[in-house]
């Protein structure tokens, strides 16, 4: 269930330090360390799930819970409310999708713009 090698199975054990903004059972929130806008965090699945080209039905409730979860720690971490405000869910997969770290992740990104990147 974990991948010795995984930065983020590294951050989920605590084996590397993290800006943490939500954990439960199934998954842990921390910000990015670089991020793209005002507000950035991941959402990663406890479990070490490569990339969503990994996932199948048994994958249907954590994925759910992971998008359901986005705009309540959006709206937590400061993201202002919907229509004005708002947020962007990102999951790259693949080297054409841009994907780096290959442990499942959702990109929540909000506040302001101009952002950085996006
Ligand atoms: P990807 O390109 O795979 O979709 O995104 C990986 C993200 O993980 C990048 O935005 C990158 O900044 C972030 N990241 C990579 N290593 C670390 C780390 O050690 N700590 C944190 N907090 N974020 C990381
Ligand atoms: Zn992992």
């Amino acid at each position: 269930m974990t991948d010795d090698n995984c930065v983020f199975c590294k951050i989920i054990a605590g084996k590397i330090p993290s800006k943490k903004v939500h954990e439960d059972e199934l998954v842990y929130a921390f910000h990015d360390i670089n991020p793209w806008a005002p507000i950035h965090f991941l959402i990663v699945p406890k479990a070490h799930i490569a990339s969503m080209a990994h996932v199948g039905p048994e994958h249907a409730a954590l994925l759910a819970h992971m998008m359901t979860l986005a705009p309540k720690l959006a709206a937590q971490a400061g993201c202002g409310a919907y229509p004005e405000g708002g947020f962007r869910i990102v999951v790259n997969t693949g080297a054409e999708g841009g994907q780096e770290v290959h442990h499942l992740h959702m990109h929540v990104m909000g506040g302001p713009r101009p952002w950085y990147k996006g």
